[in-house]
């Protein structure tokens, strides 16, 4: 699958999401000894830090205007996608949807 400006919001939202169900499992999930918090919950945590990141990075790659390369407006932490701009406010091109 090609990564577009169109796509990269769900990506965002799937990897945010995924992150922190994984992160959130890893800490509330008990450890194999109660003394130990043991590695299960350091894998998860990584693992959902790494995710979150990921989605965050790949987010701010492909976050662009197709024409003038110009990063959109951005809502940090937004769970809900956001709509994607019908023309760039920068290059004044029309973006299809
Ligand atoms: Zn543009």
């Amino acid at each position: 699958m090609k990564i577009t400006y169109k796509n990269v919001r769900k990506i965002r939202l799937i990897l945010l999401s995924l992150g922190t169900a994984v992160l959130l499992a890893g800490l509330l999930l008990p450890g194999s000894h109660p003394d130990e918090p043991g590695l299960f919950p350091l894998i998860a945590a990584f693992s959902g830090i790494t995710l979150v990141l990921a989605g965050a990075v790949i987010y701010f790659i492909y976050w662009r205007c197709p024409h003038c390369k110009v990063l959109f407006k951005t809502r940090y932490f937004a769970f809900s996608p956001q709509p994607a701009p019908v023309l760039c406010e920068y290059c004044g091109q029309k973006l299809e949807e």
